[in-house]
């Protein structure tokens, strides 16, 4: 559900001992302090600057409004250890070892708008699951997908059946998928009773769909261009209505917020849970400007946690030739976006010994 923006009344951080980051990050299992140890020196700077009192790379987080996810829906936090003892989180295995994109219905206004979006993801997803191979499904049209849809009543938008999409994309999940996650510019519901969800995900399939209707600029203004006034269908299959149907701008705002929800959203398909540690990418969010305050990077801990989970060295998955897409998405958001926070150094830090 969406919340309406609240201007904060006082603003609040939630900060950490130095003590409490050092055990959550390193914990108090002498299996994993020796995994610890295994770091090289480089990479120990990295993960030692989350419990740095002066770091300028992770910082506490900071509560802006009543509505922010960690006052509305407490949750209990998850450390490493938790994490890497959750019998029930998924792992890749050298034989599932692929994140597959599947397209439904158009991204963009043209074939090759979305197919450069789909690309993009590509580079993206594929830097910031460093080790794991990124591969784009053949794209569908929503007729494909057999789904129910309806007009919203409040936002008269047309809105696609979250689970029912799911459903479809576990059909078709190929045998090496880690995990097959779906993306769609038109909004979704996942019961009759609801308004919208922005994304739904089933953690034992290993499949999820996201939308990302509402990051159109133009989503919430009175004369959107997707609003319906009657859905006319001849029957419960005619999917003419989605023939061209409106699909927003694919504007750099709109890529980044995508980019970043989707990376959070598998990040939860590893078995991360919300981040209550440090500013991170995997902070639940319960409204657009509480997303966009986001970074587009994990945590230390949360960099742990995947870590651990893919296998990867650090210093591979930071090194600035490897990770194009995140680096050239870090330059364009610092030089253009109000939106978010001036990048963190994390993504591009050089993780050489020294
Ligand atoms: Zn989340
Ligand atoms: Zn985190």
């Amino acid at each position: 559900m969406r919340c309406e923006w609240k201007k904060p009344v006082t603003m609040q951080t939630v900060r950490h001992s130095e003590h409490t980051l050092k055990t959550a990050l390193i914990s108090k299992n002498p299996a994993l302090v020796s995994q610890y140890e295994k770091l090289d020196a480089g990479e120990k700077r990295l993960m030692d600057e989350a419990f740095r009192p002066d770091s300028n790379l992770f910082g506490p987080i900071t509560l802006h409004s009543q509505s922010d996810w960690i006052t509305s829906h407490p949750e209990a936090p998850q450390d490493f250890a938790e994490f890497f003892n959750d019998p029930y989180r998924k792992t890749p295995s050298p034989q599932k070892h692929s994140i597959y994109i599947q397209c439904i219905g158009s991204l963009g206004n043209t074939g090759s708008i979305s197919e450069e979006y789909v690309k993009w993801f590509k580079g993206y997803c594929e830097a910031f699951f460093y080790g794991l191979t990124v591969k784009p499904l053949e794209p569908v049209p929503v007729s494909a997908t057999r789904c129910s849809f309806r007009i919203n009543d409040n936002t008269q938008n047309l809105q696609i059946h979250a689970r029912q999409i799911l459903k479809f994309l576990k059909k078709k999940k190929p045998e090496d998928a880690f995990c097959v996650v779906g993306i769609i510019m038109i909004d979704l519901y996942p019961r009759d009773s609801w308004n919208f969800v922005s994304g739904q995900a089933s953690l034992t399939d290993g499949v999820g769909i996201f939308s990302f209707a509402r990051y159109g600029s133009d989503f919430y203004i009175s004369h959107y261009e997707g609003k319906l006034k009657k859905l006319q269908k001849k029957s419960s299959r005619d999917y003419s209505v989605f023939d061209n149907y409106y699909v927003p701008e694919v504007a750099s705002v709109l890529l980044l917020q995508s980019c970043k929800t989707l990376t959070h959203e598998i990040g939860h398909i590893f078995g991360l849970q919300h981040c209550q540690w440090l500013t991170c990418l995997m902070q639940g969010s319960d409204h657009l400007e509480e997303a966009d305050q986001r970074p587009l990077d994990l945590c230390p801990i949360c960099l742990c946690k995947l870590q651990s989970a893919i296998g990867f060295h650090l210093k591979d998955r930071y090194k600035g030739t490897r990770v194009p897409a995140l680096a050239v998405l870090i330059t364009w958001a610092s030089s253009q976006s109000q939106l978010c926070e001036p990048p963190k150094a994390s993504a591009i830090l050089p993780l050489e010994p020294g």
